[in-house]
């Protein structure tokens, strides 16, 4: 199966979401969120990064691009491409630093950094559907699809 819908029906659903996910990942991973502002793709991500065991809040690096989580099994970088004005930018910032055996990359707004971010194991795409959201999760790789098959929302 390469492709998975999940009816998030509140707020708690979208951390529950992130938090099973991060339960799953036991390589290298790049996540890409995508959803209009206020779709829930900070809201997944922090139910991710806490559940790895971050104790503090979880942002939306807008300013810096990109916030580093040091936890337990895994470096964590949690990106927010919204504001980057031309995908150069991320060579300027060593964006092939962050991929490494040992990082799990998630990241908002892949769109802006189209060329040079490296592929998806995952796509995440959230969307309204009335009072809450619908998440649709298609595998890219070997590595996505094993993720895509274990994963669930209960
Ligand atoms: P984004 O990062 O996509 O811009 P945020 O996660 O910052 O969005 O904000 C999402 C907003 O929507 C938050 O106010 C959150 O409480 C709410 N939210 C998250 N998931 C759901 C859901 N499944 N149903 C309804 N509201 C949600
Ligand atoms: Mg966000």
């Amino acid at each position: 199966m390469t492709q998975k819908h999940f009816s998030l029906k509140d707020e708690h659903d979208t951390v529950k979401m992130g938090a099973n996910l991060s339960a799953l990942c036991s390589e290298q991973t790049t996540i890409y969120l995508h959803g209009d502002l206020g779709a829930g793709k900070t809201t997944f991500s922090r139910g991710f990064i806490q559940s790895m065991g971050h104790k503090g809040n979880v942002k939306s690096p807008t300013y810096t691009l990109v916030e580093p989580y040091d936890l337990q099994d895994w470096q964590v970088y949690h990106f927010d491409l919204y504001r980057l004005a031309d995908p150069e930018e991320l060579e300027f910032m060593g964006i092939r630093d962050y991929f490494t055996p040992d990082a799990i990359c998630l990241v908002e707004w892949p769109e802006k950094g189209e060329g040079l971010l490296p592929k998806a194991d995952l796509d995440i795409d959230i969307r309204y559907q009335g009072e809450g959201r619908v998440a649709t999760v298609t595998a890219n790789s070997d590595n996505g699809l094993t993720l895509i098959e274990k994963l669930e929302l209960n």
